[in-house]
């Protein structure tokens, strides 16, 4: 990103290394970032002298004027839930990271994408004891390839067990329910990753005024070269731009993304 080389001891970069990687572009560049603070409200104000609108970006914490706002909001922040008994305790999250926390202890893993599949393994991998419940009846086709082969050979040696077809019912404090093709089974359990993925807050995108496409999809509206929305001076950047589509958009195909608004914003 901005021409700052980005080394890697491994074939792929880990996570470690890439948010390294990331906090020293930050750094390069001394990006003004206010971090813990969300924005709430954006309000279109007058047209300036020189024709262009002003913006009033309300936040939780403070309110700003600007005349060009890029919107990079993602899709990680609304879990999608799975509305059963139980979801709400504490021993359940939308959210994983740390493997270790899960060390030598019974972790229910809920789905079958990336996310769902680097949790199975990178626990079970630090001692846990890993049961995979998978709606379909395999690891899902867009698991990345270098990591695929992995869990469906953990899977069928037995060190991860996976319910295929089935469903988690009930949560409990010390168990889960698992609802399978032959079954209703009851699971002792002290953990449940519930990896079943994320979506965007359009609903930000409506308030702000952005047109969204009237089917499923529900794109955002955004000229292609230059990345601005139907309100000019507002622009999005990154997998937000792809509306429901999340998978479409990752991190090598949306660095693109930066590099057209800012042509368009100083050219
Ligand atoms: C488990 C997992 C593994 C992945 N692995 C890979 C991988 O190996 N390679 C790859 O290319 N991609 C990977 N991805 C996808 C990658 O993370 C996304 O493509 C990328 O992060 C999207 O960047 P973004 O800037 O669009 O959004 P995000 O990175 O989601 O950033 C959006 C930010 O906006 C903030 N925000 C949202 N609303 C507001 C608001 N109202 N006010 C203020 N801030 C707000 C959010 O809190 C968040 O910090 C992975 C994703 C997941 C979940």
């Amino acid at each position: 990103m901005g021409n700052v080389p980005f080394v890697s001891n491994n074939p792929k970069p880990t996570r470690n290394e890439a948010l390294e990687y990331y906090r020293r572009v930050a750094q390069s560049f001394n990006l003004n970032i206010n971090l813990f603070e969300e924005v709430i409200q954006v309000d279109r104000g007058q047209l300036t002298d020189d024709s262009r609108t002003s913006f009033t970006v309300k936040t939780s914490k403070s309110t700003y004027s600007c005349n060009n706002i890029i919107i990079a909001t993602g899709f990680y922040d609304i879990p999608y839930l799975l509305n059963i008994p139980g979801e709400e305790l504490p021993k359940v999250t939308h959210y994983y990271s740390d493997p270790h926390f899960y060390a030598f202890q019974d972790v229910v893993v809920v789905g079958a994408m990336n996310s769902a599949v680097d949790a199975a393994l990178e626990t079970y991998r630090k001692g846990a004891n890993v049961t995979m419940i998978v709606k379909g009846d395999s690891i899902g086709s867009r698991v990345k390839y270098w990591v695929k082969p992995d869990i469906e050979n953990r899977i069928k040696e037995g060190s991860i067990k996976a319910y295929f077809n089935a469903s988690l019912k009930e949560i409990r404090p010390e168990d889960v329910d698992i609802e399978t093709p032959d079954d209703l089974i009851t699971l002792k359990n002290d953990w449940v990753i519930a990896a079943t993925g994320y979506q965007p807050n359009l609903r930000f995108l409506e308030q702000v005024g952005i047109e969204l496409s009237s089917d499923e999809v529900r794109c955002p509206t955004i000229n292609q070269d230059t990345h601005e929305t139907n309100i000019p001076g507002i622009y999005l950047a990154g997998v937000i731009c792809g509306g429901m589509n999340t998978h479409r958009l990752f991190i090598e195909n949306s660095r693109e993304h930066a590099v057209k608004i800012m042509k368009d914003i100083a050219p």
